[in-house]
């Protein structure tokens, strides 16, 4: 029983990996380390200045142990596909509210890049007619036949309304007092010409003033502003292109200690590896980024190991979903050493070594 489970266990975790030593950075470092600065830091008096002089012995104060933990990730979907190609109509207004975008010929690094994959290209920009208002801006009002006046209702166009004093009639009746021989009176009615309208029976129309017709209310002027292109005539096509990465090569994930990524910067890091064949733990699963499956292989754990296990694991799930990683792929887990270095002559710097025993990358700090 015991046998099939190391059995299952051989398999998904290979082998134990032999981690780099601090001599084998030390030397490699120094192998490649800036002669003219190693003699600055390092030149003792009366001594013929030789790089074999600079010992490890001498300049690493201190040695301590970090986890790495690598995988690769595809470009996302969106790079092949994405909104390229899509084609967007806006009224002029809208034109200056896009980022347009002219490379000039030029490529952009996918991992420096931080907008979409597919942006409005300058050099598609299209000018075209509205359909609606052929370009004019403006739509005749069919209700006032494009005059902006429409006949008055009050006075249905005559300017003329019927005289409210005498009702249209041109005369009005008054009551006069007439007294008889004994002085006793009685009243009599006489018609009069009506002395509001002068005799006509008519008034001026008091909404058209006479003018027979008014404003028309459903236009300004004769015709409205066109609503489709909202007055401008025109509406503006563009493209939304593809950003002209320079490569689509594969890019990756890194993650290691926070105080690590005060010294080096996760991109050359992931350059480094990209670049290189560095061996370190192959896992195919991201459940196996624990510390039961990995102590056995690297012979160490350190404090901060599992949240750094844990933040692959939540990056792993969250780039699962857009399929920029699969389910199966390959993820390594580097053993590495952090070099605290003073040279004899008091200089400060930091080296860092990842991998395993003579398959590893060198970087440094504060060697300047
Ligand atoms: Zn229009
Ligand atoms: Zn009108
Ligand atoms: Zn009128
Ligand atoms: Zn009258």
């Amino acid at each position: 029983m015991s046998e099939v489970i190391a059995l299952i266990f051989y398999s998904v975790i290979k082998m134990e990996v032999q981690a780099v030593t601090s001599d084998e950075i030390f030397q490699e470092w120094l192998r490649n380390a800036d002669g003219k600065r190693l003699k600055k830091y390092f030149e003792k008096k009366k001594v013929d200045f030789k790089r074999e002089h600079v010992s490890a012995v001498e300049t690493v104060y201190d040695v301590s142990k970090f986890i790495v933990i690598y995988f690769k990730k595809k470009t996302p979907e969106a790079f092949a596909k994405g909104e390229d190609g899509k084609v967007e109509t806006v009224t002029a207004d809208k034109l200056g509210k896009y980022r347009f975008y002219d490379f000039q010929g030029k490529r952009v690094d996918f991992d420096q890049w931080k907008g979409d994959t597919s942006v409005p290209s300058l050099a598609s920009i299209r000018r075209v007619d509205c359909q609606k208002c052929h370009g004019a801006g403006t739509i005749g009002c069919e209700k006032c036949g494009r005059s902006g006046r429409i006949k008055c209702d009050k006075c249905s166009g005559t300017g003329k309304t019927s005289c409210s004093s005498c009702k249209g009639t041109g005369s009005i009746t008054i009551e006069l007092d007439v007294y008889d021989a004994n002085n006793k009176k009685r009243k009599i009615q006489k018609t009069i010409p009506c002395p509001k309208c002068g005799h006509t029976g008519s008034d001026v129309c008091s909404k058209c003033g006479g003018g027979r017709s008014v404003l028309c209310r459903n236009c300004d002027g004769g015709s409205n502003i066109c609503k489709d292109c909202k007055g401008f005539g025109v509406y503006y096509q563009f493209k939304y292109e593809a950003v002209p990465f320079l490569s689509q090569r594969q890019s990756a994930m890194v993650f290691y200690k926070r105080d690590v990524e005060k010294f080096i910067d996760k991109k050359e890091v992931e350059q480094l590896l990209n670049s290189r064949n560095t061996s370190g733990l192959t896992l195919n699963n991201i459940e196996d980024l624990t510390q039961g499956r990995l102590v056995p292989q690297l012979n160490y754990w350190t404090p901060d190991a599992d949240k750094i296990c844990n933040e692959a694991k939540k990056e792993f799930k969250k780039l699962l979903k857009t399929r920029e990683v699969e389910q199966n792929q390959k993820i390594m887990v580097f053993p590495a050493l952090q070099l605290r270095c003073k040279s004899t002559k008091g200089k400060s710097f930091e080296l860092f070594g990842i991998g395993s025993s003579g398959n590893f990358v060198v970087l440094s700090d504060g060697f300047k």
